[in-house]
């Protein structure tokens, strides 16, 4: 196991970056926060972690998965956030979808269901310097005692859009959301009005594992 972040780590980083730029990421803020975050300390299998840095969802704990980089990148650009917003992500997972948006500046919360990967990732933040509030519970039902976000980031595949979530925005934030039963879903990007009028843009397929009601312990 890498428990250090090396010279050979940052350079295959810089490719990683170059690759993402490649495939369309354009967000200069969302590529350096992906250059900053040391994957591989994401993810625990050692064969999986000598791949970090490829473009590669893999699994992790609970038959969860770390979420593909271009993924990661292309939701977080979505979000179109700035420092010091107050983002609320669900599906702590792995934490590195955490730490990329922690990177950015903005202070996150993050919920998991599983209380296994809410244990280690809490760990693993904090060991790494990466700052963010974590909660052990149901993304359904969102975070009402931090509400409201001026972003909601769901990284599990939701079967339809809870109206928790959609509650918790400012007026003018999104919610970012695949949804869709079975093995595809649509990204979904809903952007609150002032009037609290939903407007939706639909911004292509993803794979994601699934979004389940309920805590497990
Ligand atoms: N952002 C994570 C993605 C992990 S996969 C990463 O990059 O590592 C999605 C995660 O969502 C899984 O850990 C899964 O347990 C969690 N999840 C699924 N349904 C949930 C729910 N209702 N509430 C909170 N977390 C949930």
């Amino acid at each position: 196991m890498h428990a250090t972040d090396d010279f050979r780590h940052q350079g295959m980083r810089r490719r990683l970056v170059a690759l993402l730029r490649e495939k369309g990421i354009s967000n200069e803020a969302v590529l350096a926060a992906i250059g900053k975050v040391p994957r591989h300390l994401f993810i625990d299998d050692s064969a999986f972690q000598m791949r970090a840095y490829e473009d590669t969802a893999f699994p992790i704990p609970c038959g969860q998965t770390i979420s593909q980089p271009y993924t990661v990148a292309f939701q977080t650009a979505l979000l179109d956030l700035k420092p010091g917003h107050r983002i609320l992500e669900v599906g702590t997972g792995s934490g590195y979808q955490t730490a990329v948006l922690s990177a950015l500046g903005a202070r996150i919360f993050s919920i998991e269901r599983h209380k296994p990967l809410y244990l280690q990732t809490k760990e693993r933040l904090a060991r790494l310097g990466f700052s963010a509030s974590l909660s052990h519970g149901d993304g359904f039902a969102g975070l009402k005692r931090e509400a409201p976000f001026d972003g909601i980031l769901v990284t599990c595949g939701a079967p339809f859009v809870p109206q928790a979530l959609v509650e918790q925005l400012k007026a003018g934030a999104s919610l970012v959301i695949p949804v869709g039963e079975g093995d595809v879903q649509e990204m979904q990007v809903m952007k609150k009005s002032g009037d609290g009028a939903i407007e939706v843009t639909r911004c292509g397929r993803f794979k994601f594992v699934p979004m389940l009601a309920e805590k497990v312990k």
